[in-house]
């Protein structure tokens, strides 16, 4: 089953539901960097929020969320946008931890329960928007939906998870959010909230074999309307002509002092490719460097 999003209004047309499968877009991600399980864990799961809060953008827009706590994973970053396509990395991959009570990954102990939540919104303006809240629980989802509810003013839910084999691959990843359209009733929130309270956790149904549009109906019941269905993927931005220009920003001194090194190499944290400049590059991008000036 290929990875999408599902977009749906639903609970009286009063809210909007997004339920995604993210399994394989995880798996890639987490396979790139050779994340240990809880670091796995916490990449996917902000890898599956920041795929559905790129799914909320329209057109060329995207943005980029950085989870940075106090744990040892170090910074998590997301790229998405509104085509479905995401990157993502941490600063610390090869960390891990186990609560010894549930035998479970422990998410928490890995991303630290203190830090920020922001998200950099670019939506083909000349300014970019940032926003951010302070983290609440380490866990991920309480953490993007503690940021609507203070950062965008958007009451929401989110729910995400990743199921690891006991052989550290990624067998499922997933989740869903919930928003509060502005008007929403208190019967509304009544509802949400029995319905949450009945929800078994959405990567454990993934893992049984559920589509998103069963889990839909699991968490909505069958009258939520699906609007969309947008495919997801992993994809990177990145490419030669992208880390030249990054070259030329640096300025003439940096690129001679490349030149003087015999050449110079760039990787990209997104997905690890690594970009090979030579010499004779290097004196074009500094012919190009001077121009600038
Ligand atoms: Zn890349």
């Amino acid at each position: 089953m290929k990875d999408y999003i599902l977009k749906a209004l639903a609970f009286n047309n009063e809210a909007r539901v997004y339920v995604a499968n993210t399994t394989e877009t995880v798996a890639e991600i987490v396979r790139r960097h050779e994340a240990l399980p809880a670091a796995a864990a916490a990449l996917g799961r902000s890898t599956t929020a920041g795929a559905i809060m790129g799914a909320m953008l329209k057109g060329d827009q995207r943005l980029t969320l950085r989870i940075e706590g106090n744990g040892p994973i170090g910074k998590i970053v997301v790229d998405a946008n509104a085509k479905g396509e995401v990157g993502g990395y941490c600063d610390h991959p090869h960390v891990h931890f186990h609560n010894t009570q549930t035998g479970k990954v422990d998410v928490r102990a890995v991303v630290g329960t203190q830090g920020t939540i922001r998200v950099v919104k670019d939506i083909g303006l000349r300014e970019l928007f940032t926003s951010e809240s302070a983290m609440v629980s380490g866990e991920i989802g309480e953490d993007i939906a503690y940021y609507f509810t203070v950062s965008e003013q958007v009451p929401s839910v989110v729910a995400v998870g990743v199921y690891i084999n006991p052989e550290n691959q990624i067998e499922s990843a997933g989740g869903f959010i919930i928003q509060l359209l502005p008007d929403a009733s208190e019967q509304t929130i009544v509802a949400i909230e029995a319905a949450l309270a009945q929800m078994p956790a959405t990567v454990e149904l993934l893992h049984e074999g559920k589509t998103p549009e069963e889990i839909l109906t699991l968490l909505a019941g069958a009258d939520a309307q699906i609007l969309e269905t947008l495919p997801i993927g992993f994809h990177c931005q990145c490419s030669f002509e992208r880390f030249a220009r990054g070259m030329i920003a640096l300025g003439e001194d940096e690129i001679r002092n490349m030149i003087a090194d015999g050449g110079a190499q760039a990787q990209c944290h997104f997905c690890n490719e690594v970009y090979e400049f030579d010499v004779p590059q290097l004196e074009i991008l500094l012919a190009d460097a001077k121009r600038k000036k």
